[in-house]
This record gives C-alpha cells, sequence and structure tokens, in this order.
C-alpha cells in the first residue's frame, strides 16, 4: 500500500576520479568524471523507507544539477505518496510546467536531469513500498494505471492515449511466459568495457580477449578522434572477436552530416552493426540523412542518450532518422516519459536497445528494459542493453551479469540506493568550488 507524507528531500553532490584511468573516455568527453546528483526522499511513516534517485553527469557541473533540484523540491516536500501516484500524469506535469522554471527547460537540459533524479526517487519509494522491484511493479500494473502516468502532451500526433493503451493491452498476451524466461535467462547485454577511446591496443586487446572468454558476443568501440586510428582498432577487435560476433561504433556527437558518412563508410569493412551519435544529438534531420546513406551498407544509426525528451524522440521516428532507439533511465523524465518512448517505439517498430553504464545507469535501466521485452515489444530481435563495468561496487543492489546477460533484479525498488560509506567517501564539497573560485578571481582582480 503507498502510504506516507513526503517530510524531505535531500540532494548530494557524489562524484568518481573515473578520469585518472581514462574509463568513459570518447572522441568528445577525454576526461569524465562519473558523477550523481544523488536525490533521496523520507516520509513521516514508521516504516523508514526511503526513496532514492539520481541523475548521471560528467563531474563539473554537478553543483547546478543540485541546485535544479533544490529549486524543484518545493513541488515535492509535503505532498502526500498516494495522491502522486494516483495522478502521476498531473505530477509529472507539475514538475516539467512549473510557470517559472519551465523557461529554463522547458524538459531539457539541467532542469530536466534534476526531474529525472527526482521522479526516480520517487518511484523507487513506491516500489519499495508495494515490496517488489520497479519492473515487475510495472509488469504487474493494469494498462489504464501505466497509461495514466504518461503526459501525452505534444505526442498525441506520432501516439495516443488510446493507442497506447491498446498496445499495452495486446502486451498482456504471452506476458507470464516472457516474464519467466526472463528470471531463467536474463536479458541480454552488450559491452561496452573494453574499447574506450583512451584505451591503448594492447589493453584493448586483454579486455577483449577475456570479455569473450567470459561469453560476450557483443562489443561497442569507440571512434571519431582518429580516422587511421579507429580503422587500426576496429581491425584488430574485428579479428579477436571473429566475423559473427556483433560490433557497433560509438563517435559520440564527434562529426558533421557528410563527415560522419564518409567516415563511417571507411569503417564498413569491419561491418559495424550501428553507428551511434554520429553528429549533434539534435540533429534529426542530419541522422536521416546519415541513416539513408548508410542504409546499403547495413550500418543503422543509433542514438537518445542525450535526447532531451519524448517530443524530439517522435520526431527521430517520424522522420526515420534512427534504426536503434536508445533510452536513457536518468535524461529522460523518468519511468513516464520513458513509458512515453517505449510505446512510440513499439507503434514505429524500432527496437529499444538503453543506454547504461555511468553512475547507476545499468542499476535503473535494466528495470525498463526488462518491461519493454515483457509487456511491449515481446521481441528480442536486435535488442540488447548496454552494459559497462565501473561502479556497481558503490550501489547496495549492483546488476548482476550472467552468460553477458542482465540477471533480474528481485530486491523491492529501482536499484537506486548507493552505499553509505561511498556517497561520503565520494561527496563533493561544492561550495568549496565556488569560494576557491571567487578567491581567484578576487586574486586577478587585486
Ligand atoms: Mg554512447
Amino acid at each position: 500500500m503507498v502510504r506516507g507524507k513526503i517530510r524531505s528531500l535531500s540532494v548530494r553532490d557524489v562524484r568518481f576520479p573515473t578520469s585518472r584511468e581514462q574509463h568513459g573516455s570518447d572522441a568528445m568527453h577525454t576526461d569524465p568524471d562519473y558523477s550523481a546528483a544523488y536525490v533521496i526522499i523520507e516520509t513521516d511513516t514508521a516504516d523508514g523507507l526511503k526513496g532514492y534517485g539520481l541523475t548521471f553527469t560528467l563531474g563539473k557541473g554537478t553543483e547546478v544539477v543540485v541546485c535544479a533540484i533544490d529549486a524543484l523540491s518545493t513541488h515535492v516536500v509535503g505532498r502526500d505518496l498516494k495522491e502522486i501516484v494516483s495522478n502521476f500524469r498531473g505530477f509529472y506535469r507539475q514538475l516539467t510546467s512549473d510557470g517559472q522554471l519551465r523557461w529554463i527547460g522547458p524538459e531539457k537540459g539541467v532542469i530536466h536531469l534534476a526531474t529525472s533524479a527526482v521522479l526516480n526517487a520517487v518511484w523507487d519509494l513506491w516500489a519499495k513500498q508495494e515490496g517488489k522491484p520497479l519492473w515487475k511493479l510495472l509488469v504487474d500494473m493494469d494498462p489504464k494505471q501505466l497509461v495514466s502516468c504518461i503526459d501525452f502532451r505534444y505526442i498525441t500526433d506520432a501516439l495516443t492515449e488510446d493507442e497506447a493503451y491498446e498496445i499495452l493491452k495486446n502486451g498482456k498476451q504471452g506476458q507470464k511466459k516472457r516474464e519467466e524466461q526472463m528470471l531463467k535467462q536474463g536479458y541480454p547485454a552488450y559491452t561496452t568495457s573494453c574499447a574506450w577511446l583512451g584505451y591503448t591496443d594492447e589493453h584493448l586487446s586483454e579486455l577483449c580477449t577475456k570479455a569473450l572468454k567470459e561469453g560476450w558476443t557483443r562489443f561497442k568501440v569507440k571512434v571519431g578522434a582518429d580516422l587511421s586510428d579507429d580503422i587500426r582498432r576496429c581491425k584488430l577487435i574485428r579479428e579477436i572477436i571473429g566475423p559473427n560476433n556483433l560490433m557497433m561504433l560509438d563517435a559520440n556527437q564527434r562529426w558533421d552530416v557528410q563527415e560522419a558518412i564518409e567516415w563511417v563508410t571507411k569503417l564498413a569493412a569491419f561491418q559495424p552493426l550501428w553507428i551511434e551519435e554520429p553528429t549533434s544529438p539534435d540533429d534529426i534531420l542530419g541522422h536521416a540523412t546519415i541513416s539513408r546513406a548508410l542504409a546499403s551498407l547495413g550500418i543503422g544509426v543509433a542514438t537518445g542518450e542525450q535526447c532531451h525528451n519524448k517530443v524530439m524522440f517522435k520526431q527521430f521516428l517520424q522522420a526515420k532518422a534512427l534504426q536503434y532507439l536508445q533510452i536513457d533511465s536518468c535524461r529522460l523524465g523518468s519511468v513516464n516519459e520513458n513509458l512515453s518512448v517505449m510505446l512510440m517505439a513499439k507503434k514505429f517498430e524500432i527496437p529499444v536497445c538503453p543506454h547504461a553504464g555511468g553512475v547507476g545507469l545499468c542499476e535503473l535501466v535494466q528495470h525498463l528494459i526488462l518491461f519493454d521485452y515483457i509487456c511491449v515489444s515481446g521481441s528480442l530481435e536486435n535488442r540488447m542493453c548496454e552494459y559497462v563495468d565501473h561502479l556497481h561496487e558503490h550501489f547496495k543492489y549492483p546488476v548482476v551479469i550472467k552468460n553477458a546477460a542482465y540477471a533480474v533484479p528481485q530486491e523491492p525498488g529501482y536499484s537506486t540506493e548507493m552505499k553509505e560509506e561511498s556517497v561520503r567517501q565520494y561527496q563533493f564539497p561544492s561550495g568549496q568550488v565556488w569560494k576557491e573560485l571567487n578567491s581567484e578571481q578576487q586574486g586577478k582582480l587585486g
């Protein structure tokens, strides 16, 4: 039973120094310190349950997201949880449509990352109170209630509420069987851990060989900094993984449209399944041009980790600008908005292959993709979820990978809770940075 009034919302700035060993390095983000704005909500109930939510950042700027979460907290503290979840669409609308705050969005950028962190905490608490992992809470939910969590404003030209309901109602067929199948075999994953851009060829070979032995069959390679390097690295990896395993490429927004087409054409010999984020994440028509140009080479376009919102995803789908849709659990407005995107993807018959990695993204998104398979897509064809082997040790319920698949999480909640000792150890004193900057500026002035 959902219960309690939200008594407090606190937020912490947690930063891990991943840049020291080039973990997470790509063509555009050469020194990321994987970080999170981490939200904790508490209620006035005696059960002691708390909701944990986060959004992912790359280090600097996390303090800005923390400020935005603070600004949104006025919509959360003092609210009854039951009232929130019984009109979740209304609550989503309230957070994203605050008459003053929406000016710094709407539904994009820092304020939307903040919305995601807050709503992730609410979903975590709801699932915990129901005593279910989040995926199971969603799977057991009536299609009418699921639809009532979604704000359809701006997407009804692509997906109406009635259509969404029909998809979910049809998804009930065979649901039990798919749930059992997932419990037995898990959801298929691919690894990005072997081929970050900053790794040497030796390191890369070592990691690929090890991953093959562990049973991985799908590998993603970071590209886009230097063409001759890319050719050498792709050749090396293709030789190690053989002709039948899958290889995906990720350029992290490095190129202009024409440059992307030319560059990827030169890598076509290595038979990549997709090129991810070839250009600006905002350039929908550019992605469509690239998609058309690469279709004859059998290479698809994948994107989504920096796609602002459901409206952009709608246009990507309408413009046939992507062939693999990568939802992100911490950029879109939590489960609510991701539900709308998964349903649109189903209607447009585009496979959802979630973005993960970072801090906690694997922990969260596994719940969404399980729901997608069990209740929406009903298919594993051309589908897999990203996996990156970093920072899981800081989570209370870390993801479990077995035979290159996500084992289904069993603990109640959204797997968002971090270990308190990790949060304490890596908490960033953001106030200090501002003071340092100020004194530096003052020094220059003096
Ligand atoms: Mg990527």
